[in-house]
């Protein structure tokens, strides 16, 4: 089956008992045993539940890989991953990773004796050099938050089989229908379900990918034993939003380009971040692992906050919030709201200026989008 179909039928039939069309909310903790001890095949729903096994099959499906596991929120995905690793584990980790993640893993998992590498994995030779000899894990985003630099999983993913460390790839920015990072080597997908694949901003959630069964079975007792396991309701608004992730994708894509050529002929634009705007080399790695460029766009800003909030403040169609990923526009300022944990020294020395604005395309019509933005521009 091709994505579009997947994305409606994986992981759901009718439902045998009365023929529902779309799978039930089992709002159930327990399940009853027909004799003491005599196991069916659901027990208890921190364990599994069967609107949650729907959507764990849909997800693996559309990574390409063979089992999904649903979670509670992306870091809570985030941090059963990383409790795949033991005291004095070293991880390397992409250095403009997701503001949440450097967090958790430098102000939280920093104090359970794992350690962290940064670096600029765009070069595989930077990555390679950073390993030591208790590397487990690298950790890459690609497009990357909020820069949008590119990564070659392919490559990085040489580097990872070299030195038997696993690759984890966020995928969250590009969703399933752009990029499937197990295709290029990848071991785990992690995604921020919150984001595209609910697509309508009403929920938290988080979900890994992979087809290694012995990764899969380890997070599975990790899933079950630590318990950040999502609700059924939400299960099933991910299910539903899914649905439409194909058609959605593609007006994101759309809009998000058209964007794109209007704020490089916007004269208080110093620079714009967004997938293939850089050079033929990134070019090359956009063609080989993606299908699009997603709709996210950063730019930089001349004039800094202040130019920031004035922009910010005259928008109506452009909701000012954090997070990604909806059907309804959003912009951000990295600096004070979704990097505000980065300290300054170290966000600015990875480029992300105060003066630098983030968007979240929705699928609003493209020329609603394009007049706020004219209108707030003026503003400045
Ligand atoms: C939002 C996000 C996360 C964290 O997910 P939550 O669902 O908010 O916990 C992780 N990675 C990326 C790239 C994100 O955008």
């Amino acid at each position: 089956m091709r994505f579009a179909t997947k994305a409606i039928h994986a992981g759901q039939e009718p439902d045998k008992a009365t023929g529902s069309v779309t799978i039930p909310i089992y709002q159930t903790s327990t399940y009853a045993q027909p004799e003491p001890g005599r196991e069916g095949p659901y027990v208890y729903s921190r364990t599994a539940n069967p609107t949650r096994t729907a959507l764990e099959e849909n997800l693996a499906a559309l990574e390409n890989g063979r089992y999904g596991l649903a979670f509670s929120s992306g870091m809570a995905a985030t941090t059963t991953i990383l409790m795949l690793l033991s005291k004095g584990d070293h991880v390397i980790a992409a250095d403009d990773v997701y503001g949440g993640t450097y967090r958790l893993f430098q102000q939280v998992l920093s104090n359970y004796g794992l350690s962290f590498s940064y670096v600029d994995a765009r070069n595989p030779a930077k990555v390679e050099s950073a390993v030591r000899e208790n590397t487990r894990l690298i950790w890459i985003e690609t497009p990357t938050n909020p820069l949008m630099k590119i990564i070659d999983i392919k490559k990085t993913a040489r580097v990872a089989a070299r030195v038997k460390a696993m690759l984890v790839v966020d995928n969250t920015f590009m969703s399933p229908y752009l990029q499937n990072p197990l295709d290029h080597g990848a071991d785990i997908v992690v995604h921020s379900t919150t984001k595209y694949l609910g697509g309508h901003s009403d929920l938290i959630g988080g979900a890994t990918v992979t087809s290694d069964r012995k990764i899969q079975e380890r997070l599975k007792f990790l899933q079950n034993a630590v318990g950040p396991v999502p609700g059924p309701m939400d299960c099933w608004l991910i299910l539903r939003g899914v649905k439409t992730l194909a058609v959605r994708m593609e007006r994101h894509d759309a809009n998000a380009a058209r964007i794109v050529s209007f704020l490089q002929e916007e004269s208080r634009v110093e620079r714009v971040y967004y997938p293939g705007l850089g050079n033929d080399e990134e070019r090359n790695i956009i063609k080989r692992q993606m299908r699009g460029h997603g709709g996210m766009i950063s730019f930089d800003l001349k004039g800094g906050f202040d130019a920031c909030k004035r922009l910010l403040k005259r928008l109506r169609v452009f909701t000012v919030a954090e997070s990604l990923g909806g059907v309804e526009s959003l912009i951000e300022h990295p600096a004070s709201m979704t990097h505000a944990s980065v300290p300054r020294n170290v966000r600015l020395e990875r480029g992300i200026g105060d003066g630098l604005v983030r968007v979240s395309v929705g699928i609003e019509d493209v020329d609603d989008l394009l007049a706020d933005l004219k209108s707030g521009f003026q503003a400045l």
